[in-house]
């Protein structure tokens, strides 16, 4: 398949710790979900390779997305990376999907800051020989493209539309209606005692609270 014929499906992987999942997140996926991706997939990570370990263990971000998404239709957690022993990294996870689900075509969405270092992802060029990357601005980003991420924008550069029409190698960077929450800030409430309601589902937030976690 070629970076210009359509695919038949056409699916967004937002990968991340997810420590813990929040409603930035949802709300990130449900609005892909709405753009025209087929399938989203929400794919925690084992080991996140360009930062410290999560502090929930991967059983529990799993069952964390798991109530987080339940009944939200075309919305899928993906543990294939969870499954693998060693660090997480994307080519290599696009690897097995694109052999497991042949015909479908992959968009890598990522927010603005994950973009900024996208250049340090192990086999970055590989990724782009394999996925798009849809890059969601995120509330407060006013950084500067680097160099790499600059030619490789004026190089692939597309449209929404074009995006998901394309096999690999566009990227698209959107802004979608954001919201300035971050797992970061969540975990500091929860440590602190604050009320985190409405920042996560109560599912969410009810499991947290039992397996104690981010005290
Ligand atoms: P942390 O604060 O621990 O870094 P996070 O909230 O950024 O966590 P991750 O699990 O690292 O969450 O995020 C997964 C992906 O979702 C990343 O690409 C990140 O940029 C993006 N993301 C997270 N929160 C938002 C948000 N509020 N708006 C847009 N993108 C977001």
């Amino acid at each position: 398949m070629t970076a210009a014929s359509a695919p038949s499906a056409h699916w967004a992987i937002l990968g991340g710790t997810f420590d813990p999942v929040h409603v930035g997140h949802l709300r990130i996926a449900l609005q892909l979900r709405d753009a025209g991706f087929d399938k989203v997939l929400l794919m925690p990570n084992r080991i996140p390779p360009h930062r410290p370990s999560p502090q929930a263990s991967s059983d529990q971000r799993l069952a964390m997305l798991q109530l987080a998404t339940a009944g939200l239709d075309g919305i899928d957690v993906s543990d294939i990376e969870l499954q693998r022993p060693e660090c997480s990294y994307s080519a290599i996870t696009l690897e097995v999907l694109r052999q497991e689900h042949p015909g479908v075509s992959f968009t890598w969405a990522m927010g603005t800051d994950a973009w900024f270092s996208f250049d340090r992802w192990h086999r970055c060029d590989d990724i782009l020989r394999m996925a798009n990357l849809l890059v969601i601005s995120r509330p407060g980003d006013s950084q500067p493209l680097a160099p790499w991420q600059s030619q490789q924008w004026h190089k692939r550069r597309a449209t929404l539309e074009e995006l998901l029409a394309s096999d690999h190698g566009s990227i698209c960077q959107q802004t979608l209606p954001g919201l300035d929450i971050s797992a970061t800030g969540l975990r500091k409430a929860l440590s602190k005692g604050d009320n985190v309601r409405f920042l996560t589902p109560d599912s969410v937030l009810e499991y947290l609270t039992q397996q104690q976690l981010y005290r």
